[in-house]
């Protein structure tokens, strides 16, 4: 067995145990593999080995790799997913070769992918990024902006809003950590609320270092990467 196959089988393990704990199924817990600075060949490997869902952070890098891959005859089709920063002149790019984004954080940026998804696609399926614990490093909506970004997107016909998207920042200890994790659950939970909006179901929250915290709070999707291919030089 590969090492990438390996550590997918080993991540798949560690989401089962923790949604168990946490009194979840495993399946309420998406895989997302984040293959950024990794080559075409590795996820080729990993989807080889069954993983579909791949996420990007440098968009021009994604979409290399998204053409390389969709030039395999013999893999089947992968969902990708943007969870990089987006400047507005790299929106176009991103509306045509991603499936998900993951890193909305203002109307201007949801409305230049809106414009700029091709009428032969499916609708984006978006997340807004909410700096849920205030980390004034990062970016991210507050919470308090959420709401309003939320309704404003519901208005886009290209794009489809599924939930929230979140970092917070590497804590102390475990019980901090699923501190900050809630914080991030509960706008989700104050989106689900809002009226006028299609269901919500997606929660992208927890990396390598944080997935079974993240899953306790209530993750629906973690997103790992030096998990599955190893450390990033
Ligand atoms: C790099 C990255 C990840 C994966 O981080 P690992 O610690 O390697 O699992 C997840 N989410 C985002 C937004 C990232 O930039």
């Amino acid at each position: 067995m590969t090492t990438i196959a390996t550590q997918l089988r080993a991540a798949t393990a560690q989401i089962a145990s923790a949604a168990t704990q946490a009194g979840r199924s495993p399946e309420s817990v998406l895989l997302l593999a984040v293959s950024k600075t990794f080559p075409a060949s590795a996820v080729r490997e990993a989807a080889l080995a069954g993983q579909r869902h791949f996420g990007e952070n440098y968009i021009q890098e994604g979409v290399e790799k998204i053409a390389a891959l969709s030039a395999m005859a013999d893999l089947p089709r992968l969902t990708w997913h943007c969870i990089g920063p987006i400047q507005s002149n790299k929106t176009r790019l991103v509306a045509e070769h991603f499936d998900w984004v993951h890193t909305i954080d203002r109307l201007k940026i949801a409305q230049r992918l809106s414009e700029q998804r091709p009428a032969h696609l499916p609708a984006l399926q978006v997340c807004i990024q909410v700096n849920a614990d205030g980390g004034d490093t990062k970016s991210g909506c507050t919470p308090a902006e959420a709401p309003a970004l939320a309704q404003a997107i519901a208005q886009l016909p290209r794009l489809q809003l599924r939930g929230v998207m979140s970092i917070p920042d590497p804590q102390p200890d475990a019980a901090a950590m699923l501190a900050v994790h809630q914080q991030a659950v509960a706008v989700f939970h104050q989106l689900q609320q809002l009226p006028g909006l299609a269901p919500l179901d997606t929660i992208s929250l927890g990396m390598t270092a944080d997935l079974a915290s993240a899953i306790a709070a209530g993750s629906t999707m973690v997103r790992v990467g030096s998990g599955i291919f190893g450390a990033r030089s």
